[in-house]
């Protein structure tokens, strides 16, 4: 039997009643699906007959599932050790062990808390402490890697520049932030890729030996980390033209990488790849996963032009056990997968930041029948690293996968325009609830308020709903998928881009008298961005705009 449309219901008048016939493409749609809506139908149903002048959204809803997150509920607070406290057992269990590798070099954990506590000290005689912000900029490298362990020893939080950032972008950042020094990783202080801000000192840092210029050092103790404390700050796209900066704190970043390692039991000999760039929070996973599990990370070469197959190679060559990644970068990488490469080492995919498609799952499978299992995690940075995964089964369901089920102490609501909880099947927007949030937008008291927001079950302060923007259902298993957005933000690359972003900045320019800013997709899948001018008179400059 086929079906000429998706989903069609049939309605025949018998005897007795209406006799309703649903059919449906059974490659779309699971029997329990059309089961649980069909039952959902005769519920409005009921209640439309019992109240004919009853507006639809107020009628009686379908009951909630007993295993669909309660938002009444009490969401405990455990303490997770934190990811320095981690490391610090390690470098006392194993001192020897291979802590960090790149071309061929390896440093030891004894030796990288020997230069992470020295430079720490050195970081606490210029004044950093709890809550000042210090700005690491450079490639990627030991160097890299002593300078954000060693701020967050010395009590500080980081802010990680990517040195290929516009200037202006970088400032503004450094500016937004309230940063008080600038670590600057590279061999010399003439390299212009790095930001060159007078009003900020600004420290070297070897690349290869994580040794600064000489500087005093205080006798005085590190501080005791609180875990509810600033770590990092990242930054994200805003609709006024400046980005928003996200303040995430040392026990958000604990929960995540606690619940990485045990979940998919991360052990000392798994050799973790780097290869996020230093814009995004999941860099922090790439870093913190291996580190704290007594494992090694594996920095590429610094002097990368990131072609696909450069990266499948060295994933290969370095017997990688787990990587971090979006699926359109994985993508670019299939595009040219060289034929030797196996990924026999790869145990986990961790892929993050975008849907993830069906296609890709099996794409990679099939060039790589051996490259591990495939995770999907999702969540904004808002809320800290991920906060929902789902573990791709052998099975791959048809189109984009479900984000899935949430970490622990964390719910994953999905509520109406009018906050009531949806059913499934029913779309809404995703909202997170968790103690294991970050701290909110720097500078942006307004906007925190606004996408977080206390949970009108508890009327409690500190139990804030996430509004994440996404829009979502629940499946029949009571896992989450996504569907899109309810705003117009858009991914690309990865990267999250408010259109409303560069229009305000657009606009800013005499010459425009109105512009719009849209992205578009590619045949091949990838998106870029188009903006669509209104010039006040003929003689605007297009390389000007650009
Ligand atoms: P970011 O703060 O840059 O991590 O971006 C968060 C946004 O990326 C989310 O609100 C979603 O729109 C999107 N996103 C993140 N992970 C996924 C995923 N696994 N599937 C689909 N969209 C995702």
């Amino acid at each position: 039997l086929t079906t000429k449309f998706d989903l069609s219901l049939l309605i025949y008048p018998r005897d007795s009643g209406l006799f309703f016939s649903w059919r449906y493409a059974t490659d779309l749609f699971e029997a329990s699906t059309i089961t649980m809506m069909a039952k959902h139908f005769e519920t409005l149903l009921t209640g439309i007959v019992a109240n004919p002048d009853t507006k639809i959204k107020e009628l009686p809803r379908p009951p909630l599932l007993s295993h669909f997150p309660n938002p009444s509920q009490i969401l405990e607070v455990p303490s997770y050790k934190l990811v320095t406290s981690k490391i610090a057992e390690w470098v006392e269990k194993t001192p020897k062990q291979i802590a960090i590798s790149q071309n061929g070099q390896n440093w030891t954990y004894a030796q990288l808390w020997e230069k992470a506590t020295h430079l720490a000290q050195i970081l606490q005689s210029q004044g950093i402490s709890t809550n000042k912000v210090v700005g690491i900029s450079g490639e990627k490298s030991f160097g890299l890697m002593v300078s954000i362990i060693a701020v967050w020893l010395s009590g500080g939080i980081i802010l990680t520049i990517d040195p290929k950032l516009p200037l202006e972008r970088q400032k503004l950042m450094l500016r937004e932030a309230d940063t008080q020094l600038l670590l600057c990783v590279t061999r010399a202080m003439s390299d212009d890729s790095l930001v060159q801000l007078k009003s900020i000192s600004q420290l070297l840092v070897n690349p290869d030996s994580g040794m600064t210029e000489d500087r005093q050092i205080t006798t005085e103790k590190l501080p005791q980390l609180n875990p509810e404390e600033a770590a990092y700050i990242f930054f994200t796209s805003g609709t006024t033209g400046i980005p928003k900066g996200v303040l995430g704190c040392h026990q958000g970043l604990a929960h995540f990488i606690d619940w990485q390692q045990n979940r998919f039991s991360i052990q000392p000999d798994e050799r973790v790849a780097q290869l996020t760039g230093l814009s995004f929070d999941v860099v922090l996973r790439d870093i913190c996963l291996p580190l704290s599990s007594g494992a090694t990370l594996c920095l590429p070469p610094s002097d990368w032009d990131w072609q696909g197959n450069k990266v499948l190679n060295w994933l290969d060559t370095e017997k990688i056990t787990i990587v971090h990644s979006v699926p359109s970068l994985v993508k670019s990488w299939l595009l040219d997968a060289p034929e030797k490469v196996s990924l026999q080492h790869l145990r986990w995919l961790f892929l993050a930041g975008e849907p993830l498609s069906d296609t890709l799952v099996k794409d990679w499978r099939e060039h790589f029948p051996q490259g591990g299992k495939i995770v999907n995690l999702y969540g904004p940075t808002e809320t800290t690293l991920a906060k929902f995964y789902y573990i791709v089964p052998e099975q791959v369901k048809p189109g984009i996968q479900p984000v899935g089920y949430p970490l622990p102490e964390t719910q994953g609501l999905v509520v109406s325009k009018n906050k009531a909880l949806c059913t499934i099947k029913e779309p809404g927007e995703i909202v997170i609830r968790t103690p294991f949030r970050s701290l909110g937008y720097i500078n942006n008291s307004s906007k925190t308020v606004e996408k977080f927001v206390t949970n009108p079950h508890t009327n409690q302060d500190e139990d804030l709903w996430y509004h994440t923007g996404d829009s979502g259902c629940y499946g029949s298993d009571g896992a989450i998928e996504i569907l899109g957005r309810i705003d117009d933000q858009v991914k690309i690359r990865g990267i999250r881009i408010e259109p409303s972003e560069i229009e305000s900045i657009l606009q800013q320019h005499p010459d425009v008298k109105a512009n719009i800013v849209i992205a578009q997709e590619k045949p091949q899948g990838n998106k870029f961005l188009i903006a669509y001018i209104v010039a006040e008179e003929q003689k605007v400059s297009f390389g000007q705009l650009r």
